[in-house]
């Protein structure tokens, strides 16, 4: 597969023997205050059975964290912080709780940069491991991600976001009104990407992938709408669909929404020769009335020669771009 390549092409080598499947907990030590790392290994804890047996002792000042010890505050009175008593048993119960109760109570060992990270530290890695995220961290990921796409500086991403923004516009008054409940059904009310059930009724929780990106102009309709959880829309966002589907998931999905799948399953991105570019260009040029002019037909003319869409103009338009005399 591609990751086998990648590791050749950046020159980034992984670090032996890391098994960066493995849940970690991390502990800052109640007593002194150091970070502690204790490795769990393939499954995650279970907070009750935790709290009842678990001793976990500080590395730095060997105090040992278990509820049958007393708390070592020394500022809390004595009948909160002795072992034996209600309080200290309540706080070792959620002490034990926050460490395990959720796979982003967790910890996970970088396989790139070895260091021992907060769940949130690593992205999303559907089926990877109980904690299901990434072997190395957003970090390592972000210094693999440079080599692998050298050109996108930060002017570059200034660049698309702009282009991004120009196409959103163009496509306004080009999207369909898509119909949730249609779409819920459609979708068996499941992330498409991870399988995840999605309630309608939790709207933080999913997103309607515009599968052909609005970048390369594709408007958001129904053949053209996926349900994801937000995480997967997150990392969807405005890739091709053949860069973030499987095959199997693009086969599946053009039947489920009537896509073209050859589309669909192209290697690199197509722009969308076949919306009316006119329509698209007069109702830019319209709407946002008081935002500065000569920018807007600037960005404007740049994408319509980038997308090689001049010729789509009517001769009127081409003369009131400048294209023609
Ligand atoms: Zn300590
Ligand atoms: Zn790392």
């Amino acid at each position: 597969m591609t990751r086998r390549k990648t590791k050749n092409i950046t020159g980034l080598s992984r670090i032996e023997g890391i098994r960066y499947h493995d849940v970690w907990i991390g502990l800052i030590c109640l007593s002194c205050g150091s970070l502690n790392n204790i490795r769990i290994g393939l499954k995650l804890l279970d907070p009750k059975t935790t709290y009842e047996t678990a001793e976990w002792e500080c590395v730095k000042c060997g105090y040992l964290h278990s509820k049958n010890s007393d708390l070592p505050f020394e500022h809390w009175n004595e009948d909160f912080t002795v072992a034996e008593s209600i309080k200290a048993q309540r706080f070792w119960e959620a002490f034990f709780r926050i460490a395990t109760e959720h796979p982003e109570s967790y910890w996970k060992q970088c396989n790139t940069c070895g260091r021992i990270l907060p769940f949130s530290a690593f992205s999303k890695h559907s089926g990877w491991g109980p904690l299901e995220r990434q072997m190395e961290c957003r970090s390592c990921k972000g210094a693999i991600n440079a080599v692998l796409n050298p050109k996108r500086t930060k002017e570059q991403l200034h660049e698309s976001s702009i282009r991004r923004r120009i196409a959103d516009l163009l496509l306004e008054g080009e999207n369909e009104t898509i119909d949730m409940e249609d779409l819920f059904k459609r979708f068996d009310r499941c992330c498409f990407k991870t399988k995840q059930p999605l309630d309608s009724n939790r709207r933080d929780t999913w997103a309607v992938d515009h599968i052909l990106p609005s970048k390369w102009l594709y408007p958001l309709t129904k053949e053209n709408a996926a349900l994801l959880s937000t995480e997967a829309n997150n990392n969807k966002r405005d890739k091709w669909p053949s860069e973030f589907y499987t095959n199997n998931e693009l086969i599946e999905l053009a039947k489920r929404t009537g896509a073209d799948l050859e589309l669909l399953s192209s290697k690199t991105p197509k722009i969308n020769t076949i919306i009316n570019v006119d329509k698209c260009v007069g109702r830019y040029l319209q709407v946002r009335e008081r935002s500065h002019l000569p920018k807007r037909i600037n960005e404007l003319k740049k994408i319509l020669v980038d997308y090689n869409l001049v010729d789509k103009l009517s001769p009127g338009n081409k003369k009131l771009l400048g294209f023609i005399k």
